[in-house]
């Protein structure tokens, strides 16, 4: 009989929970009730799964930096801000802590999180290095302020045992780390990392299996991705002997032999191909609605004036491909969401701050997402608010969950085919929401960007000057618009009429 206990250790709470989860899309589930007396529509709610929304800017950045830590891709985190957007590094970075009310992490930190491997650098594993590792681990000022397991040590008891050994397992981008310290000997502080400590006493000397255990649940717990738990130390307190665990790894060290021989190709410059720019000639029709709610903080003001000014700006921008979005009416409609301020409170307090990974799906899910497409439903009162022969766009006074400045909501985003999809596009179920205030420079762009959305254009990570991308880039490619005329020959020609 072992005598051998597992003690939780302290992780720096809030940041985990936080900044781990919002690493990939939502998708919004909409259901909405069909109009009875059109026979060729899908007549069961249940086939309306699936509607799939937008994406907001930091839902896509925040994806981008986890598939980029994932493939090992560098990251130039200014570079990346800009490119979706945001006028640099901090502008993203305070948005997110705001977003998900975090106090105790600096603007850095999540620089330094979300910073991937430098893969330029041949990592060097020596001892030296290692030690090195060791050494920022445990004399790291958060693990120094906050762990339990030195503490303990010096005790040398734990519920009344005396300890024979104790064993720390940390969580770490050792590779990572490794990398910085090769680059940089005197490296000052790694990122920030959770740990766990096992503890046995009378004969038993396996304090590692439960340090291990309670470091992988932990990281699963907070959705860490990119290291693992590896063990960093171990001591006797009966001998006194202080270990540094952390053994080189093998398949790094095979890695690392292979990048120093292999002839390091330089890029040949692409050859930039002068593409005949491609012309359109498509109108296509817009129903708008003008959802009025006067509430303190839901209070609508925006006039028709204005919404034509939206989309003169909007047409300036597709009229150069040929397009144009013409508004056969602006509706003004009652808000008939009774409970307003309650959702919005609702949305605030519960939904951003329940939004949670999911690893195995890829998806960024959150128990409440149901409930939301309904609130966000109800506001603009999808149920009776709709021309089937339109695009139909809704203005709000903002975005509930305040992640985005607008939303489309359409079956033409959906990545995955299922049997009745070609007849959802068909029935132009999809909708867009602006919202009247919201952080982007200009609403008119917002608006087009939205309008690609409706039209299957999805987002790009590559091109800073694209309409679909965020910012105020106003590129739409030749293959862009194909892809939307394809679309809107196949499934919603018919449909948009005058
Ligand atoms: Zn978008």
């Amino acid at each position: 009989m072992y005598w051998l206990k597992l003690i939780k250790k302290n992780l720096f709470k809030v940041f985990l929970k936080k900044i781990f989860i919002s690493i990939f899309a939502i998708y919004f589930v909409l259901i909405f009730p069909l109009n009875a007396t059109d026979n060729n529509e899908i007549a069961s709610n249940k086939a309306l799964d699936g509607l799939t929304a937008s994406k907001s800017q930091i839902e896509e950045i925040l994806e981008y930096f986890s598939e980029s830590i994932q493939n090992k891709t560098p990251i130039d985190t200014e570079k990346t801000s800009k490119m979706f957007g945001y006028k640099n590094f901090e502008e993203f970075a305070n948005q997110y802590l705001k977003i998900f009310k975090l106090t105790d992490i600096t603007v850095d930190e999540i620089r330094e999180y979300l910073e991937g491997t430098d893969s330029t650098v041949i990592i060097d594993q020596s001892k030296k290095n290692i030690d090195k590792l060791y050494k920022l681990i445990m004399n790291d000022e958060y693990f120094k302020k906050k762990n339990t397991y030195l503490k303990t040590y010096k005790k040398g008891v734990h519920k009344g045992n005396e300890i024979n050994m104790m064993a720390l397992a940390v969580y770490v981008n050792y590779e990572k780390e490794m990398a910085k310290i090769t680059k940089n000997p005197n490296l000052k502080k790694i990122s920030r990392f959770t740990w766990w400590w096992g503890v046995t006493w009378g004969n038993n000397s396996n304090p590692y299996g439960y340090a291990l255990k309670g470091c992988r649940e932990s990281a699963e717990k907070y959705k860490l991705f990119g290291g693992k738990c590896i063990i960093v130390d171990w001591r006797s307190k009966k001998t006194g002997e202080i270990k540094n665990m952390i053994k080189p790894d093998v398949e790094l060290a095979q890695r690392m032999k292979e990048l120093k021989n292999k002839k390091i190709k330089k890029e040949k410059p692409k050859i930039k191909v002068e593409e005949k720019i491609k012309i359109a000639n498509i109108n296509i029709p817009v129903q708008v609605f003008l959802v009025k709610y006067n509430q303190p903080n839901f209070n609508s003001k925006i006039t028709s004036n204005e919404v034509k000014e939206d989309f003169k700006k909007a047409n300036d921008i597709w009229n150069r491909r040929g397009l144009n979005f013409e508004i056969i009416n602006i509706s003004n409609v009652k808000g008939s969401s009774k409970k307003i301020s309650k959702d919005l409170k609702w949305v605030e307090s519960k939904y951003v701050k329940s939004l949670q990974i999911d690893l195995k799906k890829q998806t960024m899910k959150s128990k409440n997402d149901k409930k939301y497409d309904q609130i966000v439903q109800k506001i603009i009162g999808a149920k009776k608010n709709r021309n089937k022969n339109a695009i139909n766009v809704f203005y709000i006074p903002h975005i509930p969950s305040g992640l985005a400045c607008g939303v489309a909501y359409t079956y033409a985003l959906n990545k995955k085919y299922f049997a009745q999809l070609d007849q959802l596009r068909r029935q132009n179920l999809g909708f867009i929401i602006i919202g009247e205030k919201s952080a982007c420079i200009s609403r008119g762009r917002t608006v087009a960007h939205e309008l690609g959305h409706m039209f299957s254009l999805g987002h790009k990570h590559d091109q800073k000057t694209d309409l679909m991308m965020w910012g105020s880039g106003i590129e739409i490619q030749n293959w862009q618009l194909q892809k939307f005329q394809k679309y809107h020959n196949k499934y919603l020609r018919k449909r948009l009429t005058f």
